[in-house]
């Protein structure tokens, strides 16, 4: 997935459409140069969250706790 950062620029209102940071950063740069000459780049880069990002940690938890009490009772059953 490359379309995960932008940059938001400190000095004024602009953003540029969410790209890959290689892109972001040379965006940056551009406008930088182009409206604010003067200034040390400022801004910083926004890196956006896929959605279900955390989701396999979430499912792989349940299933443990799910299983728990199975080895429980299985490490209690008699021979
Ligand atoms: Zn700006």
């Amino acid at each position: 997935m490359s379309a995960r950062y932008r940059y938001r620029c400190g000095e004024c209102p602009f953003r540029t459409p969410w790209t890959s940071a290689s892109q972001a950063a040379e965006r940056r740069t551009r406008h930088c140069a182009r409206h604010h000459p003067d200034l040390p780049p400022s801004g910083r880069v926004e890196r956006r969250r896929p959605p279900f990002e955390g989701l396999p940690t979430l499912v792989l938890v349940a299933t443990l706790l799910l299983l728990l009490p199975v080895l429980v009772l299985c490490a209690h059953v008699q021979p």
